[in-house]
């Protein structure tokens, strides 16, 4: 058996150390926040303060490979989901009638939960784990660093003045993790990082539905956009759902958004989240942001190969992406379930690391050049407000568009969007077939007029909503912006 050690009790350190604990390996997690969920859902989700982990509070869809990794590693946690109020939306759901199934439609499933919800099903299983030793409120504070080989040998970490050794240890710290910090320091090479910012910043809002009222307003699209903003809402465990502004950090209407009545009198300009707000529900948070993204890929190996053995990360520490995709805890938890499927060959710790790194450069690497694309695409968009594109779309533009709103009409392209959309096929591969192409070509003959429009607001709608007026330019014969 492999013996293991977690810095860092989040997601991806969590389901490390259960998928590990189960299979046999004893494993030591450390985690540097004393506290855990408890029974009191809320009070966890609103209440607790993580600085470690600020993106706890905004709104997580968890996307298909969540659910396959949990079903297949910890069926019972996903149960304790379910049973917490979690719920399953099938993306073929949409349609009253959607054709004959085929095999794979039961596996295109949202779960829709605040995170809290994974975070207390997982809490739960590793506490009862007799094989996995969780240390809350002890964070790790350095490596052991054996120098002598070739490659420096991670042999263990440390906590304050105690010493714990590992066969393996795992890197679960998170965004901000300082293990590529201590390798340096301990004369590693380099970690090799690729870091892109992301200028754009996220506005949510939380609210209870009414207990006598509808779950839901019916059919409507949950997300929506404008030329330079994304609006939608995330329905959630327990009649809890989150509306969601996006813009980008340069938009000068941002900083009013965080005024809750802003922030509502915007959203309601796009469908979704007028939708759910016309169910009436109870505001029960105020408007909370969440900027400073990155997309950072931070590889433990170089050109040379591995900059260390014996340590491999899981989570935002290797892959952190912005999260249009949605797509960061399906990589968590399927790096997890690699590790754990791997860990008895962790006896050799050159050939299972190597393998690891070829593992990642096959999988999560095209899924985060993936974001970085899809983010440099859409840069232009949610870029500069005042430079919103009036120039009719070009014809690959005019037909992602179409696939788009075909999607909504055709179960068929509903069924190849919601693949791209659950990480289970690129877009290449899910549009490219001739059934596809055929049944756009269809839908295109049948709405020959079809120019791209956006869903949300204007500008003109957007900045009369937030109550923003463009400063006048302060010359020495007019007053200063805001008098
Ligand atoms: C605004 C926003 C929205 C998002 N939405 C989605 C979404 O819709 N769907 C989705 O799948 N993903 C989403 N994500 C991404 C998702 O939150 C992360 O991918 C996920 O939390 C990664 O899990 P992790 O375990 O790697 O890190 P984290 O969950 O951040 O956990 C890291 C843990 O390590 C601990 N730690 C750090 N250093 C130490 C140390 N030295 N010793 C001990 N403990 C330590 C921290 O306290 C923390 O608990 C979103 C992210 C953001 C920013």
């Amino acid at each position: 058996m492999t013996r293991v050690a977690i810095v860092g009790g989040g997601i991806g350190g969590l389901a490390a150390a259960l998928f590990l604990g189960r299979r046999g390996h004893p494993v030591t997690l450390f985690e540097r926040d004393g506290r855990r969920p408890g029974p009191d859902l809320d009070r966890d989700f609103f209440d607790w303060h993580r600085p470690g982990v600020p993106q706890a509070v905004q709104p997580h869809g968890l996307l298909a490979p969540v659910r396959t990794v949990l079903r297949a590693e910890v069926p019972d946690v996903y149960d304790a989901m379910l049973r917490l109020g979690a719920r399953e939306r099938n993306e073929l759901d949409w349609f009253d009638e959607r054709g004959p199934a085929r095999p794979g439609d039961e596996d295109l499933v949202t779960i829709q939960t605040r995170r809290i919800v994974l975070e207390a099903a997982l809490h739960d299983a590793v506490h009862r784990e007799p094989r996995v030793d969780v240390r809350l409120g002890e964070p790790v504070d350095g490596l052991l660093v054996d120098r002598r080989g070739d490659i420096p040998l991670v042999t263990g970490v440390r906590s304050g003045s105690r010493t714990h050794d590992a066969d393996l240890v795992l890197d679960a710290g998170g965004r901000r993790s300082p293990v590529p910090r201590w390798l340096a320091a301990a004369g590693c090479r380099d970690a090799v990082v690729e870091n892109h910012r992301v200028r754009i910043a996220y506005f949510c809002r939380w609210y209870r539905l009414r207990p006598d009222g509808p779950r839901d307003p019916g059919r409507v699209k949950a997300g929506s956009s404008s030329a330079f903003a994304v609006g939608g809402v995330f329905p959630s465990d327990n009649g809890i759902f989150a509306a969601s502004l996006t813009v980008s950090t340069s938009d000068p209407t941002r900083a009013a958004l965080r005024d809750p009545a802003v922030f509502e009198r915007v959203g309601r300009t796009f469908p979704a989240i007028s939708a759910w707000l016309g169910l009436e529900p109870e505001p029960v948070t105020g408007v909370l942001a969440m900027g400073g993204l990155h997309n950072r890929w931070t590889a433990l190996a170089d050109a040379a190969g591995p900059v260390v053995t014996g340590l491999v990360g899981v989570g935002d520490s290797v892959a952190y992406t912005n999260p249009t995709m949605g797509q960061g805890v399906a990589m968590a938890l399927e790096a997890a379930q690699w590790v754990a499927r791997h860990a008895a060959a962790a006896a050799e710790p050159a050939a299972f690391t190597g393998s690891y790194h070829r593992w990642l450069a096959r999988t999560l690497r095209l899924r985060f050049d993936a974001q970085v694309a899809a983010d440099r695409a859409n840069a232009a968009q949610l870029g500069d407000p005042a430079k919103v594109s009036t120039e009719s779309p070009t014809a690959p533009a005019r037909e992602r568009a179409a696939l788009a709103a075909c999607a909504f009409d055709d179960p068929l392209v509903m069924r190849a969007r919601a693949k791209v959309r659950h990480l289970l096929l690129t877009a290449d591969q899910a549009y490219g077939t001739e059934e596809v192409r055929a049944r756009l070509a269809h839908w295109l003959d049948q709405h020959p007029d079809f120019t791209p429009r956006f869903e949300g607001p204007s500008r003109a709608e957007w900045e009369s909503a937030a109550g923003y007026a463009e400063p006048a330019a302060a010359t020495p014969h007019t007053a200063p912006p805001g008098r």
